[in-house]
């Protein structure tokens, strides 16, 4: 039900996303409580419990907020951020380093799993956490690439040939400030072994606000292809803002791909999939991977199983051109590269 106070909250809304983005961060939401009133959920519509203090707290800010369904208990994108009590129960099979992280690390902060592709673990910190997150548990304080302005990550990509591309990765690598980002790329120009850069980034789809005059500055001026990963998982995390964030980063010459995870409740039917590529599309983003949850603790209640999985890969494929239907993929702790399931 929409109240009278969240209906002004609503229209506040609207006047924040107008707002820099640090500004909004700084309004961010971190109370479930806060949120619930917000989107007009009384919690009483969770009964198997909410927790209210998480060692990963919730953090969301206005302008996902903004885009979830009033009075929506099952809303996709409330889904995405709201801690429920399930994430205390504890299952077989999850870990708090399900892809292999730890085992990775070359240099702190700094992951090579994969042949020529060398990972930075930029920041710990994000536009949103995301319940699902598989780096939720990660020790971001002993292992940054940021640390020392960079110079150890720099010095052990200088020292392998065979890296070819950087992955910025976090966290968020957008939740840096773009001097601090450019200070990185500034370095890493004088490796002629790098042929590539690429970003996972949530903040153009949570808060497009980011996707300001400075960071498209810094995208166009770098001097190497870059393709930008976005995080969506649904297509209503689109809207015009994200739309025009969308425009601008290919403008700035970013080839715009993008990665879901397949979340129970969030997008785990044809339909939704078959929205959410549309809807990439009509942003000029290509769905690249379909995620199958990595198993990690705390995040139990949103896994899908494969074969769900497959079945909804093998209906798109019956509804979709094959650019819009993404690869089923997920993450094998020591493997040299993703395993494509469909
Ligand atoms: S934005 Fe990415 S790194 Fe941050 S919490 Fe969400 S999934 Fe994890």
């Amino acid at each position: 039900m929409i109240t009278a106070s969240n209906a002004a909250a609503h229209r506040m809304q609207g006047n924040i996303e107008d707002l820099p983005w640090q500004q909004q961060m700084r309004l961010a939401i971190r109370s479930v409580d806060e949120l619930l009133a917000v989107v007009g959920v009384d919690p009483g519509q969770f009964p198997e419990g909410l927790i209210a203090r998480s060692p990963f707290p919730l953090l969301v800010p206005h302008s996902f907020v903004y885009r979830m369904r009033r009075g929506d208990p099952t809303d996709p994108l409330l889904l995405q951020v709201l801690p429920l009590a399930a994430e205390r129960l504890q299952q077989a099979g999850f870990g708090s380093d399900p892809v292999g992280d730890a085992a990775a690390e070359r240099a702190p902060g700094l992951l090579h799993k994969y042949a020529g592709r060398a990972l930075l673990i930029s920041t710990g910190a994000c536009a949103i956490h995301c319940r699902y997150c598989f780096r939720r548990h990660y020790p971001y304080a002993e292992s940054l690439a940021a640390k020392q302005d960079w110079a150890a990550v720099v010095d052990a990509i200088s020292a392998d040939s065979s890296i070819v591309e950087v992955l910025l990765s976090g966290g968020d690598p957008l939740s840096l400030s773009t001097a601090k980002l450019r200070r990185l790329t500034d370095q890493l120009a004088a490796i002629p072994h790098l042929r590539r850069l690429r970003l996972h980034t949530r903040w153009p789809v949570v808060l497009p606000a980011r996707v300001d005059s400075e960071l498209l500055d810094w995208i166009a001026d770098l001097p190497w292809p870059v393709s930008i990963v976005l995080h969506a998982n649904h297509a209503q995390e689109f809207d015009t803002r994200v739309d025009q964030a969308c425009t601008a980063l290919r403008s700035a010459g970013a080839l715009l791909l993008n990665q879901a995870v397949l979340l129970a409740g969030v997008n785990d039917c044809t339909d939704r999939q078959q929205q959410l590529s549309e809807r990439l599309f009509a942003a000029g983003v290509l769905p690249y991977y379909l995620h199958l949850l990595d198993r990690v603790s705390g995040a139990g209640h949103f896994e899908v199983s494969a074969t769900r999985g497959e079945a909804i890969i093998d209906q798109l494929r019956q509804r979709l051109p094959g650019y819009l239907v993404p690869r089923l993929a997920k993450e094998v702790a020591g493997e040299g590269s993703k395993r494509i399931v469909r």
